[in-house]
């Protein structure tokens, strides 16, 4: 018996005459997760790409990584039949491990293939009886089974299932262009990159570091976040600015109520500088409205106008509550928690002014000449890759 892997497509289904360029990527990105798994075939036809291990393709660990592949609806572990639907009701031993421990099921069947003689309703009449025949503890429930049988006659063959996991959705990574996400190692930012990921953005990251009030821990912390992203985003170019003189220049040259909003135009200012040089069509960040003093409308204003890029905040409308509870889900949550630094609490200000004036921004920002500071930062930011599947360990 021969077990396949369907992987079935998400909104990809829907498009039109570009739906080749968006199967190309996603095609592109699955070979690249199952990379160290084993050996894999993969086909596609009928929205659908097929993933046939050969000799040495781990099956279980494939289907885990493909569970975070955007593009992906749904996946579906199946035994493949020639289309003879004796030889399927021979082969029901396949379900067991799915069917052992269920009360209830039912069964689906799809013919996209017509020529096939049985009916759709008659395949489903005739398979479920085969199945209560081998798994006799069994009772059928057509509303909220227990297990879902499914058998579907496609062009190339019968394929029985009783696993289908909802995949990650949304559009392959790649698909979109890419983006600059402006990741700290809180808990929102990793969790903006990933939903901004989801919709087809190459999402590589910035991080400004102040050391010595910033640690070397605080930056590895952000590392790790960035490894444990690449499990969604695929491989991430990782920016490491250093901030230090830009905060000190500010702390002393600047009334202190604007520090934050002026300390988040520099990091935007220096966000800019690197989308338009390396090719970047967007900024990410993980601000949340009304979160604290920086993220107040007036506060977002005087931050936005710095920007010469979109700014993509996904998760502005969500509560600490929503972000959190996907960042548990994708894998985050635990290393955001750690109790590292940040630049953006240093020398933060006891009375931040929640509704600042862009005028006043704007006189307080030109009393200097952060401009060259600017470049200079950039000139000395350190490069990264972080690969999917290469573990870096980092934190103990
Ligand atoms: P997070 O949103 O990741 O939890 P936070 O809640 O501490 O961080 P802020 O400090 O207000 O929020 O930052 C808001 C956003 O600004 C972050 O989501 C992130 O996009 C960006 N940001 C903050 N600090 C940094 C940093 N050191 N490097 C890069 N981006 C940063
Ligand atoms: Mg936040």
């Amino acid at each position: 018996m021969k077990e396949i892997i369907l992987a079935k497509y998400g909104e990809i289904a829907l498009k039109g005459e570009n739906r080749s360029t968006f199967e190309d990527i996603l095609t592109r990105n699955i070979k690249r997760r199952l990379k160290n798994l084993g050996s894999f075939q993969l086909s596609r036809r009928q929205s659908t790409i097929y993933i046939e291990p050969l000799d040495d393709g781990d099956v279980d660990a494939a289907v885990e990584a493909l569970k975070c592949v955007f593009g992906i609806g749904a996946i579906q572990r199946c035994a493949v039949f020639p289309k003879d639907f004796e030889t399927v009701t021979e082969n029901l031993s396949y379900l067991k491990s799915a069917l052992d421990t269920a009360k209830t099921f039912k069964v689906e069947a799809k013919r996209s293939d017509k020529s096939f003689p049985m009916k759709s309703p008659e395949i489903q009449q005739r398979l479920g009886d085969a199945v209560l025949d081998a798994f006799p503890h069994l009772g059928v429930d057509v509303h909220t089974p227990d297990v879902t049988v499914r058998l579907e006659i496609r062009d190339n063959g019968a394929y029985l299932s009783a696993e289908r996991i909802i995949g990650a959705g949304g559009m392959p990574v790649g698909s979109s262009g890419k983006a600059l996400l402006m990741l700290s190692g809180g808990i929102d930012s990793p969790v903006a990159g990933y939903m901004m990921a989801k919709r087809g953005l190459i999402v590589d990251c910035i991080h400004y570091v102040s050391p010595p009030y910033t640690s070397e821990r605080a930056r590895l912390k952000v590392e790790k976040l960035c490894e444990l992203m690449t499990g969604y985003c695929g491989d991430i170019r990782f920016y490491c600015v250093p901030f230090t003189e830009i905060q000190e220049a500010l702390r002393d040259n600047c009334p202190e109520e604007h520090f934050t909003v002026l300390m988040r135009r520099m990091m935007v200012k220096i966000a800019n500088k690197i989308c338009s040089r390396d090719g970047y069509g967007a900024i990410i960040t993980g601000e949340s409205l009304a979160q604290v003093a920086s993220q107040t409308l007036p506060a977002l204003y005087c931050t936005n106008a710095a920007a010469e890029f979109p700014v993509f905040r996904p998760v502005i409308g969500m509560d600490k509550i929503e972000i959190t509870e996907i960042s548990r889900r994708i894998g985050t949550f635990e290393t955001s928690i750690l109790p590292y630094e940040d630049c953006c609490t240093v020398f933060s200000p006891k009375h931040p002014r929640t509704r600042p004036k862009f005028e006043d921004i704007l006189a307080a920002e030109g009393a200097y000449d952060f401009d060259s500071m600017i470049d200079e930062a950039i000139s000395k930011t350190e490069m990264k890759r972080f690969k999917y599947g290469e573990e870096t360990v980092f934190l103990d």
